[in-house]
């Protein structure tokens, strides 16, 4: 089923909305991950598709249908909150069944559907159960089990997974996702975990301050993030102040002047490129040379933090490649890389992000320019 949202506004109270006018079209049977920091209006947004909480303004379209007046129970939506919110003196099976009940199906129905979802999610043998008892993972598959007994055409999920630990997280994280791809259900997943994210969505959904700042497959939004918000929410980004010459064919950076890249605006800009896109090379090949600070080991790379003059930069560097204390590391800028964002006069990058606990290795370091 075809989901879609229209100017969809809500605003609490006095101050900022929680969000502004968020228009997107969900695709059809795919996953898409809806990813911002916390605040940003990734939980308002599901709650008003869901018909949890009303709009101030726009509307809710399931196959075109506008459905901004249709109450919760009768949208087609499953959903699965962040705490699970399943009843605690009910077992199982009570559990899962609860929604059919509102619903209106009789009872034989209701513990026929409830075993056959309870299968679905390898839970077979727990109907009987207390839900009490039950481990994190277990519990939050209870609570997919109870989002699709209805049998829902959309399927919301709302940080599914921020209520376990790390470890169990991650062990889940692989399940869950198989279980999602299997349902092939048009599907909105919220997180703030980039790596969950990036790995889980068909599409990406970035969100900022209730709006949506960038949405696409997530290797674009990696590759050619819309902003230097979006490209250092995503993963490590160097953000080098830069200029494009007046004629747009130079791009001049504190340490290297290289071709600037097709349609590169003359002017005062951030050049972003991530750890990745330098490589160490022979120094014939250098577009310049930098002085090693750190080097940590991250398994398939190694992260090395350098100098180039005073510009700090994070380069990933092969993980076999043998680094002494150099103080001159030939590095090679991957051209088709670079990504190029308007920046004004004494404008200053955005935050480093601090990465969510038991995020991916990969986002604990950010580099910063020394003045
Ligand atoms: P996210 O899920 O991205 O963390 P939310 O949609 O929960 O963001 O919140 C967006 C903004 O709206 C936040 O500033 C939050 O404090 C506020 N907000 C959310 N729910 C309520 C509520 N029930 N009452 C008042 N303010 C709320
Ligand atoms: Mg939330």
């Amino acid at each position: 089923m075809k989901l879609e949202v229209r100017g969809l506004s809500k605003t609490y109270g006095p101050g900022r909305p929680a969000v502004a006018s968020v228009s997107h079209v969900f695709p059809e049977g795919r996953i898409s991950a809806l990813l911002g920091p916390s605040a940003s209006g990734k939980s308002t947004t599901l709650w008003m598709i869901a018909g949890l909480a009303d709009p101030d303004a726009g509307q809710v379209l399931l196959d075109g249908r506008d459905v901004t007046n249709v109450p919760a129970e009768k949208r087609d939506i499953g959903m699965v909150f962040q705490s699970y919110a399943l009843f605690p003196h009910l077992t199982v099976l009570e559990n899962v069944a609860f929604g059919l009940r509102t619903r209106g199906v009789g009872k034989a129905e209701r513990v026929a559907r409830a075993r056959e979802v309870l299968e679905t999610v390898r839970m077979g043998d727990f109907g009987g159960r207390p839900v009490d008892g039950l481990s994190g993972g277990e519990q939050q598959r209870v609570a997919l089990a109870r989002a699709l007994a209805f049998r829902p055409r959309i399927l919301l999920l709302d940080e599914p997974l921020s209520a376990l630990d790390a470890k169990l997280r991650e062990d889940l994280r692989a399940e869950l996702f198989s279980f999602l791809r299997a349902l092939a259900l048009t599907t909105v997943y919220v997180t703030h975990d980039q790596a969950e994210a990036l790995a889980l969505g068909d599409e990406l959904v970035v969100m900022r301050e209730g709006r949506i700042e960038q949405s696409g497959r997530p290797a674009e939004v990696y590759h050619r993030p819309a902003s230097p918000f979006v490209a250092r929410f995503l993963g490590a980004a160097n953000l080098v102040e830069a200029d494009v010459s007046a004629r747009g064919d130079a791009l001049r950076l504190p340490f290297a002047t290289i071709e600037a890249p097709d349609g590169a605006e003359a002017g005062l800009c951030w050049a972003m490129l991530r750890p990745e896109d330098l490589e160490v090379v022979g120094p014939a090949e250098a577009d310049f040379t930098a002085a090693l600070a750190s080097a940590q080991f991250l398994g398939p790379v190694q992260r090395l933090r350098v100098f180039a003059g005073r510009q700090e930069l994070l380069l990933d560097a092969a993980n076999d490649l043998a680094i002494g204390d150099e103080a001159r590391i030939p590095v090679r800028m991957k051209r088709e890389k670079i990504v190029v964002f308007a920046r004004g006069e004494g404008e200053k990058p955005p935050a480093p992000f601090v990465p969510p606990p038991g995020a991916a290795a990969v986002f604990d370091v950010f580099p910063r320019t020394v003045n």
